[in-house]
């Protein structure tokens, strides 16, 4: 809540369970008073007083430097559970009840221990629901990829950026080789279209330095296109959103998608970023403007 506000994205930093402080990260995974039955069951959290830590980052650093390794996951596994709580919440999904949570938080390690003995493939990452997005203000969105012909595979980079240019997303992801260029664009920029609905948005300008995808879009779904299933997702996709505009950027506009294309070369799978980009790629950022 601290952060949407410094974003003016609401009015009000204050806690929407206790009502009464405004909800940072710490407050949010630690001092709430709603929190203590969680916190209280697990006595040897309790030595940390609001005096040591004013962060969660602090927090964090106290509990891992204690020796007791299965703490430690405890600690962290019973944190992420309450943020993915909140989330749930937030969204008006089912949550489990908090006197639960810590004894969750026991058996999880077990669970990990034994899919991990079980199976050898990679999960597809979970889809992303972190936070809700004003509904006024319209996000950029761009798309491209990068070819990696020696490994007969592809990426794609997609970037999502508010109304100040600021990243508030990005996803990397290497596909099989397609047939042509063309196809894989199309393919990016489903991508692109599919992450700004998981993360909620209701407008946004897609941008593609492909011509001939953009026009494919504009043109409306075609079964003589090798890849017309592809351009008719985007536009079934494209329907859920109260503004999808579509339209052709040229290479140099395109930089950050083009970049993040191009780190699927060095990533397995799908990765994701939120409310940031990686590292590497931050500074690419002040180039893409026009
Ligand atoms: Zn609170």
């Amino acid at each position: 809540m601290v952060n949407l506000q410094r974003r003016h994205i609401t009015v009000l930093d204050t806690c929407e369970e206790c009502k009464v402080q405004p909800k940072d990260e710490l407050h949010a995974l630690w001092s709430c008073s709603k929190l203590t039955e969680v916190w209280s069951s697990l006595t040897w959290t309790q030595q940390v007083t609001d005096a040591q830590v004013s962060s969660f980052q602090d927090l964090l650093d106290h509990f891992m430097q204690i020796s007791n390794d299965y703490r430690k996951e405890i600690f962290i596994i019973t944190a992420w559970s309450l943020w993915n709580r909140r989330n749930a919440s937030r969204r008006g999904l089912p949550t489990q009840p908090l006197h639960k949570i810590t004894q969750m938080a026991g058996s999880l390690p077990q669970e990990f221990l034994e899919a991990q003995e079980s199976t050898t493939t990679i999960p597809e990452p979970p889809p992303v629901h972190n936070w809700c997005p004003p509904e006024a203000h319209i996000f950029k969105a761009n798309f491209d990829v990068a070819v990696f012909k020696s490994k007969k595979l592809a990426g794609l980079g997609v970037v999502i950026k508010d109304w100040r240019g600021e990243a508030i997303g990005a996803v990397t992801m290497s596909v099989r080789l397609a047939q042509t260029v063309v196809e894989l664009e199309a393919m990016a920029c489903r991508r692109v279209v599919k992450f700004a609905r998981e993360i909620g948005l209701s407008q946004a300008i897609f941008e593609g330095d492909s011509s001939t995808v953009i026009k494919a879009i504009l043109e409306g779904p075609s079964d003589a296109l090798p890849y017309g299933h592809v351009i008719e997702d985007i536009c079934v996709q494209a329907m859920d959103f109260q503004l999808a505009a579509f339209t052709y950027v040229p290479r140099n506009c395109n930089v950050v998608a083009d970049a993040l294309a191009k780190k699927a070369k060095s990533c397995r799978g799908t990765q994701v970023w939120l409310e940031e980009l990686p590292e590497d790629i931050a500074p690419l950022a002040c180039f893409d403007v026009h």
